[in-house]
């Protein structure tokens, strides 16, 4: 893809809009370069190089290969003061895309369906516009470009390799391309945005036979069927019924004749809720229902427990920066969404866990130009006015978080 020159980049506040908008054409280029190479989750090794080409080019300084690809960079404002995170996942789906456009993926089996080519690009537009802009700001913007969010998780050992440290991070903010909002909204709330991603698996060992004698076996798919159906009852009636929370069995295998009782019976789930206090509480609760049925039926179980991600929570006082921010960008109040809620889950929840911060969704839906297929569909695409919108938010959170000389807005009480 041809490089254009970037443009020249105003030095008044009023004029940062026109200037992002200006820099549109750059970000849907690296965006759409981005989405033809996709990369899966700590093989983002191309991304990881594009990036740092685009660091290099404009003088940023930063540290590459924490996490395997994970990536920091530093911009530094015109005087010193605090440090502000801005987080942007780089990992893509194994997926085929469907999607025909010029800028389709490349790789077999391999898609951007979540929009994280857009995460990326807005990261990149920020680090561009305040590297050309030190004045904006006092103290540090610190932008991570974190691997595999998808999975296996690279949240958390970018975390455990220090990356909110040295200098120290005060608060972050991170955004999400959101197709279940139109364009021109944006999705922010403070406390809990999106669940506690656990899953689980069971194995259910029963003695088979055939199927005419039931009564010289442990049926299996009985047990199993019994277990499926009281793990329902932990949401409708141990938690609390003001409370959210899913138990999802999503997947049961067991058997392969009609005529034949099954010996084992498989199943595997996942647990979804906002509120961390329910940390300890699902798995021994589903392991008892488990361990109960089958003791009744003389059926006998293994249990694998696995805690993904905690849930999201956002705080106050950045929540209500980022949506004070998103008012003056998107110039509606209306098109501030706060009940916004999902149970989907993310892994920006460990950067969370450790300082304060917001993470939001940036409405990207335009079914008028047939871009509003969910995320993780091999035909989800979004409107590429988004990018823009993002970059804008992400530096008017910069200069009100890190105001030269001043006392940030909305933060004094942290
Ligand atoms: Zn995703
Ligand atoms: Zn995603």
């Amino acid at each position: 893809m041809v490089s254009t020159s970037l443009p020249t980049i105003s030095q008044t506040e009023s004029s940062i809009r026109l200037a992002i908008r200006a820099l549109q054409p750059q970000l849907v280029e690296w965006r759409r370069l981005l989405h033809q190479r996709p990369e899966l989750g700590f093989r983002e090794h191309l991304t990881a190089e594009f990036v740092c080409q685009k660091l290099q080019q404009w003088g940023i300084s930063y540290q590459a290969g924490i996490a395997e690809t994970g990536i920091v960079a530093l911009v530094s404002g015109s005087q010193p003061g605090r440090v502000l995170a801005i987080r942007a996942d780089m990992d893509a789906l194994p997926i085929q895309e469907d999607n025909l456009v010029s800028y389709r993926s490349q790789r077999d089996g391999i898609m951007h369906a979540c929009g994280h080519d857009g995460h990326i690009t807005i990261a990149l537009g920020t680090a561009y516009y305040l590297s050309q802009h030190p004045e904006l700001f006092s103290g540090i913007v610190k932008i991570i470009f974190q691997p595999a969010e998808e999975g296996p998780g690279g949240a958390k050992p970018m975390v455990q390799a220090g990356v909110l440290r040295n200098p120290d991070v005060d608060a972050i903010i991170g955004l999400h391309l959101w197709n279940n909002l139109p364009l021109g909204t944006v999705g922010v709330r403070d406390g809990a945005l999106m669940a506690a991603t656990e899953l689980f698996d069971c194995t259910i060992q029963g003695n088979g036979g055939h199927g005419a004698m039931p009564h010289q076996t442990v049926d299996s798919i009985v047990v199993a069927a019994q277990v499926v159906t009281a793990l329902q009852t932990i949401v409708s009636r141990n938690v609390d019924p003001l409370q959210s929370a899913v138990v999802t069995v999503g997947s049961l295998h067991a058997g392969h004749a009609p005529n034949v009782i099954a010996d084992t019976a498989q199943m595997r789930g996942t647990v979804r809720y906002f509120d961390p206090s329910l940390d300890e509480f699902f798995k021994p609760r589903i392991e008892s229902i488990i361990a109960g049925i089958c003791q009744s039926y003389g059926a006998s179980y293994g249990f694998n427990y696995q805690k993904r991600y905690p849930p999201v929570i956002n705080d106050r006082a950045i929540a209500y920066l980022v949506r004070s921010v998103a008012e003056a960008v998107i110039e509606t109040p209306a098109g501030i969404v706060p009940d916004c809620q999902t149970m989907g889950g993310e892994d920006m929840s460990f950067f969370l866990q450790e300082v304060p911060g917001c993470y939001f969704f940036l409405g990207s839906a335009n079914s008028d130009k047939g871009l509003a297929y969910p995320h993780h569909h091999p035909r989800f695409d979004f409107d590429e006015t988004a990018l823009g919108m993002g970059v804008e938010i992400f530096v008017r959170c910069v200069e009100n978080f890190l105001i030269p000389n001043g006392t940030p807005d909305g933060t004094s009480d942290r």
